[in-house]
């Protein structure tokens, strides 16, 4: 790989969000996304599913299908500097929907940053989302689709979007990477 690419996938990545039991995490969610993907776990290993492609999924029928869901959120890593930092939050269908019965429950409408309240009960337990306001800070930047589907991109070892390439034609570009990197977790499992 070049060091344009590393650079690019340097930039691009970020890091997934922790919430651990009993912590309660406040975060601005903006409003990009969520992307949705269809992931399979593999052994140890979260490996996205093929299964729309040409190609084929080597993991469908071997492990059950699980979708699983991206958002951006910022998260204040410097309260007395005010630094922000932006993290990749992954969510699940259930928690998602609870974040927007939340917002309907506070008047809140979509499309805005809104500062949320993270917390788990435990480990095994579905993340929830509790919708607070709507934050009235504007942001310095602005967040686009490709910034969250890079961040996915660099987490699951996928080629980046490129930076007029439309989410489809890349989805398309990027099937046999996700089929191949499929294989490869079934071949090291043994399945
Ligand atoms: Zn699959």
């Amino acid at each position: 790989m070049d060091r344009d690419k590393v650079m690019a996938r340097s930039r691009a990545q970020l890091t997934l969000l922790r919430v651990r039991p009993g912590a309660v995490v406040h975060v601005r969610l903006l409003p990009v996304g969520p992307a949705w993907f269809t992931t399979h776990w593999v052994g140890k290993r979260q490996v996205l599913c093929a299964g729309d492609s040409d190609v084929g999924c080597p993991a469908c029928g071997l492990v059950p299908p699980r979708v699983v869901g991206f958002v951006l959120v910022l998260v204040t890593v410097r309260a007395e500097v005010d630094r922000q930092q932006l993290f990749l939050l992954e969510i699940s269908p259930h928690s998602w929907a609870g974040f927007e019965m939340g917002c309907q429950f506070e008047g809140i409408q979509p499309g805005q940053i809104v500062w949320c309240e993270l917390h788990r009960r435990s480990q095994r337990s579905p993340l929830k989302i509790e919708p607070c306001k709507v934050s009235d800070v504007a942001l310095g930047a602005t967040f686009e689709d490709r910034t969250l589907m890079n961040a996915v991109a660099v987490l699951y070892g996928l080629p980046l979007m490129g930076a007029t390439e439309e989410l489809e034609s890349w989805k398309s570009r990027v099937a046999p990477v996700v089929s191949s990197l499929g294989s490869r977790a079934v071949q090291e499992v043994g399945a």
